[in-house]
């Protein structure tokens, strides 16, 4: 391959596609290389895909914000149909509980009130009403299941929730990521799959290229780091990661697919909930399962690995979600076989994202996406090109940080909240809620 490119995107997930899509906009001749076979096998395909418009940061809540109205209006967004389809947001609301572990959601709910995000304060009648197979008792703080006070409630119940109708899931990932491939190629974007970089070639002191598994070289003055759990990995390819304050790491996460309990229909009644005082999130899965991942409670060891040496198998993680759960909704079935999916997510050292530059000039990064920027990649799309059209024309990021306006929420947002030299964000939840 001796054509050169703009700017090469090293991944094709749905962040990676969203990259091209934008930059293929704005002029730009990209090509993603990906070491799988198609678009979105990496984490896109094992993600929940769960679209939610609440955060604990501002910036975090107008971004999600933002970003459900292209869910919302993918068709038009993308201006162009896919053979495969399409993916679908099904917006079946999200509910989430008011505990004691999230300050019973008061800046949630202030964020929501700031932003005019629609959302209803249910108590706890409200909730029993809307999904009959919960039990609203209070459970927390979470516990291993071997501690002897498990599944024991305290006697007291729940405050209450607050329910976002504007909220959701995408049935089909992976297709979304093709989506965004299609649309971008029926824009000239290109694609290169089953090929690995292996390293970053440099030349006058900045970015230049790509050297893949086969010794090809592929040359371009701008490399997008987008490859998900491996961003680590890249990141010391180009010999950026020693100047970067945030960092990235593999978590290895489990989500389990059960079966609704008996006489309940989960896949068209149920919504997404997030349950801090049992430390699951959920949402309906097709088959009338319920989809059940880990919010990351203190008491569980995380377990951070090599993205290409790791075990890939269900551990006892597993059955403890499931059991957590059934402590919600007592007729759960707790099924012997492990059903659902082992997958890693990209942790940021805060678990929010970095969308930036390097200090390498002309080296970006669209990392550490930390298990919730599914919901963002159209926004994660926008901001890169953003950020590579303002920095490739002389702006300095870093001591003048791009601002972005957000067309359908009419707010500006600060893109240096994404920066990799950042402090360590304490308003974070530090975990997968961000
Ligand atoms: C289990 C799970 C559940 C999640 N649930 C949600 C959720 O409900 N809501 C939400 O908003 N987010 C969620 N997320 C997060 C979300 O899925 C990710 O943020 C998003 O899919 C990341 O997309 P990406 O394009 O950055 O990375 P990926 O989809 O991981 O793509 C990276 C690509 O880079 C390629 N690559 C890596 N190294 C190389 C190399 N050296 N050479 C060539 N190619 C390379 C890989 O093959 C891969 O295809 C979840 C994630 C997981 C794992």
């Amino acid at each position: 391959m001796n054509e050169r490119y703009d700017a090469i995107i090293i991944g094709a997930g749905v962040i990676g596609n969203a990259v091209s899509f934008e930059l293929v906009k704005r002029g730009y001749k990209t090509l993603n290389i990906d070491a799988n076979p198609v678009s979105g096998y990496g984490s896109t395909s094992a993600s929940c895909a769960i679209i939610r418009v609440h955060y604990s940061t501002f910036d975090g809540c107008a971004l999600a914000y933002e970003s459900y109205h292209y869910w919302k209006n993918w068709k038009s967004y993308l201006d162009f149909e896919d053979e495969s389809g399409l993916a679908k947001f099904i917006e079946c609301g999200c509910m989430i509980y008011q505990t004691e572990q999230n300050d019973h959601l008061k800046k949630v709910i202030e964020r929501a009130k700031e932003l005019n995000i629609p959302h209803e304060l249910w108590d706890p009648k409200k909730i029993r009403e809307m999904l009959r197979i919960a039990d609203t008792d209070q459970f927390g703080p979470v516990k291993s299941v071997d501690d002897k006070d498990f599944g024991n409630s305290s006697g007291l119940s729940l405050k209450g929730s607050v329910f976002f109708p504007t909220a959701g899931y995408v049935n089909d990932p992976q297709l979304s990521a093709h989506n965004l491939q299609r649309a971008g190629e029926a824009k000239g974007a290109n694609f290169l799959f089953g090929k690995k970089v292996i390293d970053i070639i440099k030349e006058n002191g900045r970015a230049a290229g790509v050297v893949l598994e086969d010794g090809e070289k592929i040359f371009s003055k701008t490399i997008v780091n987008v490859a998900g759990p491996h961003s680590m990995k890249i990141n010391q390819m180009a010999d950026v990661e020693k100047d970067m304050n945030i960092k990235t790491r593999a978590l290895k996460v489990e989500v389990c697919h059960v079966p609704s309990p008996a006489g309940y229909n989960y896949e068209n009644e149920g919504f997404v909930i997030s349950d801090s005082d049992i430390g699951c999130y959920s949402r309906p899965e097709i088959g009338n399962n319920v989809l059940i991942g880990s919010e990351d409670p203190e008491c569980d060891e995380r377990i951070y690995v090599d993205p290409d040496n790791w075990d890939t198998n269900f551990s006892e993680q597993w059955k403890a979600q499931v059991l957590r759960q059934a402590q919600r909704y007592p007729d759960l079935p707790v099924t012997s076989e492990s059903k659902g999916v082992v997958a890693l997510y990209d942790v940021a050292d805060d678990w929010i994202p970095i969308y930036d530059k390097s200090s390498l000039p002309g080296f970006y990064m669209a990392i550490g996406s930390s298990g919730n920027q599914y919901k963002n990649a159209p926004l994660a799309g926008i901001i890169m090109a953003e950020l590579i059209s303002s920095c490739e024309n002389g702006v300095n990021h870093d001591s003048n940080p791009i601002k972005l306006y957000l067309k359908y929420i009419d707010r500006e947002i600060d893109l240096g909240f994404y920066s990799r030299n950042r402090k360590i964000n304490k308003e974070s939840s530090m975990s997968v809620l961000g």
